[in-house]
């Protein structure tokens, strides 16, 4: 699962100890694993390995550019979602023809900033952004290699943030409409549409779903090939799970049982787009007491990493593993509340930010924590830092990266200048 472990007593980030990255760099800080990350990268290749993907990691759950070029060295490529994504894989080393650029709302220049860099796949998600995308292309004097992504229709059962293969939601096309523009776009000059893209959401569970989901797709390009207009690529997209609690997400190799078989016999360039799946478990935010209080009613800690390190518990009630990083030798990673351990407080885990929504955990039993403590908020490589803001003008915390036996910090932390940079150069 990850390269996190208690050894003597205390937290190690592969051969380092977690409070000593804590004494160096300060806290809040992210810590990140590279043989974590490499591992899921290689698992997720092994799984699928039949189908020969092309595997296109998610920039957009953890895109500091040290970690894409990790990545882009074992061979993967990129799936991004703005220009600013583009700019990040580009500045890692990504091979643009191994890079898919999604979302539903790219801008002209977006689309041409891909087109000149050479981008292998834009996945377009409606007629009017796939007329714009002929007309960009037309002016660069290139034609545009896309995919149409389609409406799968399968609820994948996440949270309503976070599903996205529904009519209800906002990304991509109904089949019937794919179906007419594949038709329409057939001999254009300006645009290649060589497949179908799907994404259903995140994180799913139930490898089900993407056999659902892909089943659906092969009888749409089914449909197509008997209608004289064979695609050459399908894109199944991301949403593999993460362990947050324990041991709860299927394994790649399970998703592969799942989805291989329907895939094998297709002759189809097949496309993975993996986030969560590879850079969850490889990362910890590492937050320290600052002070704790009972009102009554409940007990507070109160850290110093708030949502505005970490916001997936405030924004889609997501649960994360939680323990002290000086944890004696005691450390329930498979723990659940129906085995009760002795000693535990229940506990609210609250940042400093000025929301009642700023929470990390609520209801959390932990060991009692006192003022100076260390604690490891644990799977929150993807999602995390990405997410991170400067409200309550927060300077966005340090990210390190431990590999072969050392750290490197991989982003500094902000100072309050930096808080002011887009600002205090403008004669306003
Ligand atoms: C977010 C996203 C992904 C990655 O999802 P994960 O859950 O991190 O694997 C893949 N493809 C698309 C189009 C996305 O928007």
């Amino acid at each position: 699962m990850d390269l996190f472990e208690y050894h003597d007593g205390h937290l190690w980030c592969e051969a380092v100890p977690v409070r000593d990255l804590a004494a160096r760099y300060g806290t809040p800080l992210y810590v990140y694993s590279a043989g974590t990350l490499a591992a899921h990268y290689h698992r997720m290749q092994q799984a699928f390995a039949e189908l020969q993907p092309l595997i296109c990691y998610s920039v957009k759950c953890c895109s500091n550019v040290h970690i894409l070029r990790r990545l882009a060295a074992l061979g993967s490529g990129f799936d991004v979602v703005s220009g600013g994504e583009l700019y990040r894989a580009l500045r890692a080393g990504a091979d643009p023809a191994h890079v898919v650029f999604a979302g539903v709302g790219k801008t002209a220049r977006e689309m041409r900033e891909a087109l000149e860099a050479g981008v292998g796949l834009l996945n377009v998600e409606s007629a009017s952004e796939l007329e714009a995308l002929a007309a960009v292309a037309a002016e660069v004097g290139v034609r545009a290699e896309a995919a149409l992504r389609v409406i799968p229709e399968v609820d994948a059962r996440t949270h309503a943030y976070t599903t996205t293969g529904t009519r209800a939601n906002k990304f991509g096309l109904p089949f019937e409409q794919a179906a007419e523009l594949v038709r329409a776009f057939a001999g254009s000059p300006h645009v290649h549409i060589r497949g179908l893209h799907l994404h259903i959401g995140s994180p799913v569970y139930d490898p089900q779903a993407y056999a659902v989901s892909i089943g659906r797709a092969l009888e749409l390009l089914d449909r197509l090939a008997d209608a004289g207009l064979a695609l050459d690529t399908l894109d199944i997209g991301g949403g593999y799970g993460a362990h947050y609690k324990g041991h709860e997400s299927p394994a790649a190799t399970d998703y592969a049982a799942a989805i291989v078989p329907l895939l094998r016999d297709r002759n189809l360039r097949v496309i993975l787009e993996p986030g969560r799946s590879i850079a969850a478990n490889a990362g910890v935010l590492v937050t320290r007491v600052l002070h704790t209080k009972e009102t009554g009613c409940r007990r507070f800690v109160i850290v110093d990493a708030a949502m505005t390190e970490l916001i997936r518990p405030a924004l889609y009630s997501a649960y994360h593993f939680i323990w002290p990083v000086e944890a004696g030798e005691r450390v329930p990673r498979d723990w659940t509340p129906a085995q009760p351990l002795d000693g535990l407080v229940t506990v609210d885990l609250v940042g400093p930010v000025c929301e009642s929504g700023d929470f990390l955990a609520q209801d959390r039993p932990l060991p009692p924590l006192r003022p100076g403590d260390l604690v490891a908020v644990f799977t929150a490589g993807a999602y995390g830092m990405a997410m991170a803001s400067q409200y309550n003008s927060r300077p966005r915390p340090a990210e390190v990266l431990v590999e072969q036996g050392a750290a490197r910090l991989i982003r500094r932390r902000e100072t309050y200048a930096d808080l002011l940079r887009a600002e205090d150069d403008l004669d306003a």
